[in-house]
């Protein structure tokens, strides 16, 4: 990793993804704006942490094997659904699994209302180490609605 930092524009994140997408290395768990924020919101990086070190987090907490899958997922997950603006949590499959940080439906007339982002210090209901297989991160990252 420090021979590809060394180089100018190269940084934590690009190192990592060279070395997850071309190098296959499966105990890299390159962390972007997306999966920081997912992770945060999950409770699987407490959100005192900084991205280099959610990335020592994730690299711990998932299992080497979920690494590739898993950071496609919520990459994607990310995008489509826990965006940084609006999460759509009523869309979020992960909110009846126990999201900490799932929007509140119980005020009325207020469906974009939020709870306070889980701060990571409490358990995460949503245990990564528990999903050893690929269907199961899919199933638990499929939304109800695209
Ligand atoms: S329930 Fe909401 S905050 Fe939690 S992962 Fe889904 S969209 Fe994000």
């Amino acid at each position: 990793m420090s021979y590809l930092t060394q180089y100018p524009g190269v940084g934590p994140k690009t190192a990592a993804c060279v070395a997850m997408f071309t190098l296959g290395r499966d105990d890299i768990f390159p962390v972007d704006t997306h999966i920081y924020r997912v992770g945060k919101r999950l409770g699987w990086v407490p959100t005192t942490r900084t991205r280099e070190q959610a990335q020592e987090d994730l690299e711990s907490l998932i299992p080497n094997p979920l690494h590739y899958p898993m950071h496609l997922l919520m990459i994607r997950h990310g995008r489509e659904v826990c965006s940084a603006q609006v999460p759509r949590c009523e869309a979020c499959k992960l909110a009846d699994l126990g999201c900490p940080s799932a929007k509140s439906n119980q005020t009325a007339g207020h469906s974009s209302q939020r709870r306070t982002v889980h701060d990571g210090s409490g358990d995460a209901m949503i245990n990564p180490k528990r999903l050893d297989q690929k269907k199961d991160i899919q199933d638990e990252t499929e939304h109800k609605e695209t």
